[in-house]
Order: structure tokens, then sequence, then C-alpha cells
């Protein structure tokens, strides 16, 4: 798998623990969203985590369980 993109990755050097928030309140990973939102490879970072279904943490700027909605929706229309 080509991992290149995580060359680019924003969020590089930044302390894991933010992207992978304990609390389930949805306002615990803004900081990560944040992060991502500036960040250039976002797109490709979001369809890496739907494509692998990541279970936990931020990715691509979304939640677990915003990325789960996104499934669904995709399941639906398909
Ligand atoms: S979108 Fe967020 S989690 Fe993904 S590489 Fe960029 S900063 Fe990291």
């Amino acid at each position: 798998m080509n991992v290149l993109w995580r060359q680019s990755a924003r969020c590089r050097g930044v302390d894991p623990a933010i992207f992978y928030p304990v609390s389930e309140d949805e306002s615990a990973a803004e900081a990560a969203k944040e992060i991502c939102n500036a960040c250039p490879v976002r797109e490709v970072c979001l369809d890496h985590a739907l494509a692998r279904r990541e279970k936990e943490g931020v990715w691509g700027g979304l939640t677990e369980r915003e990325r789960r909605r996104i499934l669904r929706r995709r399941r639906k229309s398909a």
C-alpha cells in the first residue's frame, strides 16, 4: 500500500493522543479536527480510513461515528 501521503500528514510529530480522545464526546475531537482541516492529504487519509474501516480515532477530520455515517450512506445508495 502506498503510504507516501503520510509524509505530508499535518499530524506528523503531533501527540497521537490528540487523535484518539478518550471521551466519547464528539467535542473532544475538535483539536484533532482543526489540524486535519489544514492537512494537505486530508482526502486520501479519509479514504484510507474508510477503506480499512478504522474503528478508532480521528482520520481525515472525521470521528469514528462520522465515518460510520458515511459508510452507512454509501451502503444505502449502493
Ligand atoms: S487528515 Fe488529519 S489524521 Fe489524516 S493525515 Fe492529515 S492531519 Fe493526520
